[in-house]
This record gives structure tokens, C-alpha cells and sequence, in this order.
């Protein structure tokens, strides 16, 4: 059985781009929903007892569709804290940042073109190759980039829930302002270069 993730701040820690009633649904409704369709739908599958990895890189229709969007959330909601403007990553990602994408700033623009890009609901990824090669993803749906061999690093949820109370339409201002809330050293440690 899955169950729900504890938020590693308060729901009010991200205000100002996250409000707490966005935060409210986002976590206790919606990721709520997810689990609970998860662990209704796994008994007696050839799913049940595997990790939400293993599930995600496996499963298809309904499993994979809760499934990731499960491991999606957890990636999304462990990646903030409280903001910080200006906050940049370090050692071999900002290293690896650099090289492909020519500086922190040229990468956050590809980055957030790509979430404002992406048609409907999805995610947009930053995720590593195998040999610490990095790669901007759009994942529609409940797609998460293990199914392509790639490991997650860091994700824009860009479902309408995700922003529409606190931006209404205007995408590209969400994504814009979440910057501010990344947590690198999360980042850096998923990167484990
Ligand atoms: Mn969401």
C-alpha cells in the first residue's frame, strides 16, 4: 500500500507562487486521489507489491496512469522549500548545465518554453542520461521520463490544477515564478553525480 507523502514545508511556505489553497487541493485531494485509485486498482495485479518505479516503468492504462502520477507528485513536491530568490545549482549539474545549455539562464528559457508549450495536461522534465547528459522532456498525461530510460531530476507540473488558482491562464507566469522555489541540493542529490 502507498500512502500520501508528508509535505517537507508548511502549506503556507510557498505563498506568493504556491498559494496554501492550491497547495491545500493539489497535495491533499489530488496526489490524495492518485494514491487511493492506486491502491484500490494494484491487489491481485501483476503489479502489487513492486516499487512505484518498477510500477511506472512496467504498467500501462489505469495502474500506470495513478502510478505516475504518484511518483510524479512526490518528484514535484520534494523538489521546493520556502522561496529563495535567485537560488542557482551547483558542482558537476550547474557544470553540466553550462556545457549543454551555455549558462543557468539560456536553460531555465528552454526549460520554461517547453512547459508553456506543451499542449493540454503534462509535465514538463529535466532528467539525466545515463552518462549524466542532461534532457528537457514535455511528458503529456502521467508520463514520467523512467519510461524512456531516463533518470528524473526536476518537473513543472503544468496540469491546469496545479496553477489555475493562483494564475489563472497565464502558464508561463507560473512557471516563470517557480523557479524561485527549486531546491538545488534536492536536485543535485537526484542528479548523484
Ligand atoms: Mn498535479
Amino acid at each position: 500500500m502507498f500512502t500520501l507523502i508528508d509535505l517537507p514545508y508548511a502549506l503556507t511556505a510557498l505563498e506568493g507562487v504556491i498559494s496554501a489553497q492550491t497547495l491545500s487541493f493539489h497535495h491533499g485531494k489530488h496526489l490524495q486521489t492518485y494514491v487511493n485509485n492506486l491502491n484500490k486498482l494494484l491487489p491481485g495485479s501483476p503489479y502489487e507489491g513492486l516499487s512505484l518505479e518498477e510500477i511506472v516503468k512496467k504498467a500501462d492504462g489505469a495502474i500506470f496512469n495513478n502510478a505516475g502520477q504518484v511518483l510524479n507528485h512526490n518528484l514535484y513536491f520534494t523538489q521546493f522549500k520556502a522561496p529563495r530568490e535567485g537560488d542557482t545549482p551547483s558542482g558537476p549539474l550547474a557544470e553540466q548545465i553550462n556545457r549543454q545549455f551555455g549558462s543557468f539562464e539560456a536553460f531555465q528559457e528552454e526549460f520554461a518554453a517547453k512547459g508553456a508549450g506543451l499542449f493540454g495536461s503534462g509535465w514538463v522534465w529535466l532528467s539525466a542520461q545515463a552518462d549524466g547528459t542532461l534532457v528537457i522532456t514535455q511528458e503529456t498525461n502521467a508520463g514520467n521520463p523512467l519510461t524512456k530510460g531516463l533518470k528524473p531530476l526536476l518537473t513543472f507540473d503544468v496540469w491546469e490544477h496545479a496553477y489555475y488558482l493562483d494564475w489563472q491562464n497565464r502558464r508561463p507566469d507560473y512557471l516563470k515564478a517557480l523557479w524561485s522555489l527549486i531546491d538545488w541540493n534536492e536536485v543535485e542529490k537526484r542528479y548523484g553525480r
